[in-house]
């Protein structure tokens, strides 16, 4: 077992503080990850605070890993030492059931086991990213391509699977017309992948404060929500609406702008219910519906597909002193778009 240094939340709602975690000596199958850089995502906070349940503490976020690989186990066959590789919010599953064999392990019907506060399969609680190094099983490692910096990269593991998988999912391609709200970590990531992908973009931000570089990044129009004339303006606009969106949004309003058979895909997961107006789902056949990050194989397509565009995250990189200040930020919208702890100040 090795220690190395790393940033916890000692207690649910309380700062995070320099502390160490124990990282297992690597089995047959491990790969050893020094960690270069690590995304904040917003998940990151709602967990730490226990916005979405209780925690075991002290707890060491981080699902957005960049690094470079240390050493391998025995029966390693697809990394060697020295290769940039990633880790996002998956680090192990059952592998045998019918989620697992169709590239769904975040569906896993056993147990998807998280990067961080999660149960291992050796019954261990899991440790994230905001450390010097990380043990994974090679299965749940993926490859960095060599044309994207391992900063920029790093939020592609979480923010940049989020918004790929459901925009694949619901087939969005040229001729589709696509909604982002949100202009966050993972709206942007939203943004420049629907764009890619051919389809015409609408952001939908509280206010207009980022829409030159929302513009910039691939979106055609970019409207506030703060206006009630874009929802007036904007009625049966969208094949598919993405909401990124951290707190609870009032779906009755973004459904109506969803043209027949629209879908409203959310990956924002705030604490709180959210209720809907049935009558929005009935009129024009539209549909509600959710996504959970992407299985292993999509994530790796997606790093592909992001080196062939030129697309990679939006970044501030910080120091680890600085992450309960960026949390702060991230809180008040005001990130563009993603933090990034250099793994090097974690010491
Ligand atoms: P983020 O960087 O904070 O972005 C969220 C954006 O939502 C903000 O930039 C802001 O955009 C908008 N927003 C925030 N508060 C709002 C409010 N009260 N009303 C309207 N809009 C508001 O967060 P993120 O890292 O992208 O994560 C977004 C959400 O997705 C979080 O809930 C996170 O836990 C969740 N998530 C889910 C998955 C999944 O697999 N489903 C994966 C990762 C993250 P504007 O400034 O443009 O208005
Ligand atoms: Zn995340």
């Amino acid at each position: 077992m090795s220690v190395v240094s790393a940033f916890a939340a000692p207690a649910e709602g309380a700062p995070l503080e320099r502390t160490t975690v124990t990282r297992r000596d690597p089995g047959p199958l491990d790969v050893v990850i020094d960690i270069v850089f690590a995304g904040i995502c917003h998940s990151d906070i709602h967990t730490v605070r226990g916005d979405w349940g209780p925690q075991q503490y002290p707890l060491t976020p981080g699902h957005e890993i960049a690094g470079i690989v240390s050493a391998v186990g025995d029966e390693v066959t697809r990394f060697a030492v020295g290769d940039r590789v990633g880790v996002g919010c998956l680090v192990n599953s059952c592998g045998q059931c019918d989620a697992c064999r169709r590239g769904l392990e975040q569906h896993c019907r056993e147990r998807a086991v998280g990067t961080y506060g999660a149960v291992d399969r050796d019954g261990t609680i899991t440790q994230g990213g905001y450390s010097q190094q990380v043990v994974v099983t090679e299965a749940f490692v993926l490859r960095i391509p060599d044309s994207i910096p391992l900063d920029r990269a790093a939020p592609l593991l979480c923010a940049g699977i989020t918004t790929y998988s459901p925009l694949r999912h619901w087939n969005v391609g040229p001729g589709s017309r696509v909604a982002v709200v949100g202009l966050g970590g993972l709206g942007h990531m939203g943004v420049q992948i629907a764009h890619a992908l051919g389809a015409e973009v609408t952001v939908l931000s509280q206010t207009l404060s980022k829409k030159d570089v929302g513009l910039r990044l691939g979106a055609d129009r970019y409207l506030a929500t703060s206006d009630p004339e874009t929802f007036r303006s904007l009625r049966h606009s969208f094949d598919v609406i993405l909401n990124t969106v951290s707190a609870p949004l009032d779906f009755s309003a973004y459904l109506r702008l969803l043209d027949i058979d629209g879908t409203m895909v959310c990956v924002g997961l705030p604490p709180e219910p959210m209720s809907v107006d049935v009558a929005q789902l009935i009129g024009g056949r539209r549909s509600l519906a959710g996504s959970n990050i992407g299985g292993i194989a999509e994530t790796q397509e997606m790093l592909d597909f992001c080196a062939e565009h030129g697309i990679a995250a939006e970044i501030e990189v910080i120091g680890a002193a600085d992450i309960n200040v960026a949390y702060e930020r991230v809180l008040a919208s005001d990130v563009r778009f993603r933090f990034v702890i250099d793994a090097a100040t974690f010491a």
